[in-house]
């Protein structure tokens, strides 16, 4: 397959936080990889900016180190890695201080794009904005991208809009939500937009449900203490599974553009009903002996607080309020310790009008399994005629289209969401990035929900490690007649 890259310019991008976790683990390997894909131009650098005092060869070491662990080392050959590390260099710099500031002015470049990634805590986002602007680094091209979680209710979400306002243009900020840069999340609105074959069923006359599933395996583990402020609401529904909804129900933009399609989604967001207190499941893993004879420790253990009511789980059925959407729920459910780890949005159509078939012939449901991991691809269950003689009998099989191997090298090659994404910033393209009114509005959506059980002083239904959830959650669906679909790795 011919390769059709679209370029970019040559960068520097500096990296606020770039000793932490999230940028050694994502953010630096992943700009290796592009590096390695040629996609990286000549003369671009990356500055790495965080508190701690070290010089550019530690920092490159570190980065060295960060590339040696996170990237396949077919990828890590010795001429490409020093040609990547001669670009990266490091300045020692508070947020909230007055150090390290004029440096970094003095290594700004004025004929490359300029973007600064924000991989640092919230509560910081507004001093690195102010000082970027007095020390006359930012520029009215340069880019800003942040990172979840933006706000934790309406109002924080407000004020963090606010103060990123008072210094950059809405068209400078690029809110990340790695799930949008993912390759299936993008190929959904190929499949719905560039095919004429699921428009015509994509609406309440065909669709009978949607089912979003997001499962871990993983438990809260070393992020406790930040998570137990958070919980499955906030920490995945608020934002990831809010934008899966949003690509699978929005009406077809007028183009593939940044505001055409970023529109779009706020109007599902805010054509959703509330949500009542009986269309909900909130669940936390229980503890329990493990095969290794250890024991495996609760969420309440893990987070030490054995009286915490946070949610490791959720389930909930939502309803958009709208023509094209009038009467089909989305069943959402997300959780931490389940038994395997998936993504999956799962469109299941309606029952053909009229069967021509024996009753007895066990008839399925044409599903669309849009598959985010693992093996990213999509699969459409169809019935078909059972092989062989003895008559008509029917049975369902996969039309499957695995992405890795439906593409060959190329497809085997795919960029991780979070590369894709620092590529779009340096390209100044933001149709993957959630605008300030999305975030806003789907707040707005979650507060309340979120109001109503701390109200109620709502405690969680403890579910098994490595489970399917709470057993109330499968009562949500049981309950309207339909089921979940199975957990499955
Ligand atoms: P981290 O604690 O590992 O790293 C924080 C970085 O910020 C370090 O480089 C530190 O030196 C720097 N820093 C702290 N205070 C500073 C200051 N006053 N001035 C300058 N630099 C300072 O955190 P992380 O996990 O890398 O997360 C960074 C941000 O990204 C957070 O907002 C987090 O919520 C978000 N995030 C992280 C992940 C992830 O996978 N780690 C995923 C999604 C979002």
């Amino acid at each position: 397959m011919v390769s059709r890259v679209i370029p970019v310019e040559p960068f520097d991008l500096v990296v606020f936080g770039g000793t932490g976790d999230l940028a050694t683990r994502k953010i630096l390997p992943g700009l290796y990889r592009r590096f390695w894909a040629g996609q990286i131009p000549e003369g671009s650098r990356i500055i790495g900016a965080a508190r701690s005092e070290m010089d550019d060869a530690a920092y490159r070491a570190m980065v060295h180190e960060a590339i040696a662990e996170f990237v396949a080392p077919d990828k890590c050959d010795k001429a490409t890695l020093t040609a990547f590390l001669d670009s990266v260099s490091y300045v020692p710099i508070d947020a909230r201080g007055t150090g390290g500031w004029q440096q970094l002015a003095g290594l700004m470049r004025d004929d490359v794009v300029r973007a600064f990634y924000f991989s640092v805590a919230p509560g910081l986002f507004g001093d690195l904005a102010q000082r970027l602007h007095s020390h006359a680094i930012a520029d009215p091209d340069s880019r800003i991208v942040v990172e979840k979680p933006f706000g934790r209710d309406l109002d924080s979400a407000r004020k963090l809009n606010a103060t990123l306002a008072e210094h950059f243009d809405e068209t400078q900020i690029y809110r990340i939500d790695h799930y949008l840069g993912k390759e299936t999340v993008q190929n959904l609105m190929a499949v719905r937009f560039a095919n004429i074959l699921f428009e015509p069923l994509w609406n309440a006359q065909y669709v009978d449900h949607v089912q979003i599933t997001v499962a871990e395996t993983v438990g809260v583990g070393g992020r406790g203490s930040y998570y137990d402020k958070s919980g499955a609401m906030r920490d995945m529904v608020q934002n990831h599974m809010m934008q899966l909804l949003c690509l699978i129900a929005m009406e077809p933009p007028y183009r593939f553009e940044p505001d055409a399609v970023r529109d779009e989604k706020l109007k599902v967001i805010r054509a959703l009903e509330p949500v009542g207190h009986d269309d909900i499941v909130r669940g936390q893993y229980r503890g329990g002996p493990r095969k290794s004879g250890d024991d495996e420790l609760s969420y309440t253990e893990d987070v030490e607080d054995p009286h915490s009511l946070t949610e490791s789980y959720i389930a909930l059925k939502a309803s958009i309020a709208n023509w094209r959407w009038q009467g089909v729920p989305f069943y959402l459910r997300t959780g931490k310790k389940l038994r395997a780890r998936t993504s999956e949005i799962a469109v299941v159509f309606k029952e053909p009008p009229h069967s021509i078939f024996d009753e007895d012939e066990a008839w399925r449901e044409n599903v669309l399994a849009i598959r985010l991991q693992p093996n990213e691809g999509m699969n459409l269950s169809v019935m078909i005629k059972e092989p062989g003689p003895g008559g008509m009998r029917l049975t369902d099989v996969p039309l499957d289209m695995s992405f890795a191997e439906a593409l060959g090298e190329d497809g085997a090659d795919i960029p991780d969401a979070y590369e894709r994404l620092i590529m779009d910033v340096i390209r100044g393209n933001q149709t993957l990035f959630m605008r300030g009114d999305e975030v806003e509005a789907a707040w707005a959506w979650t507060d309340p929900i979120i109001a109503a059980w701390e109200e109620r002083g709502d405690r969680p239904k403890g579910y098994d490690p490595y489970s399917s959830g709470p057993e109330d959650a499968l009562m949500l669906l049981h309950r309207d007649g339909r089921r979940w679909r199975e957990i499955r790795g």
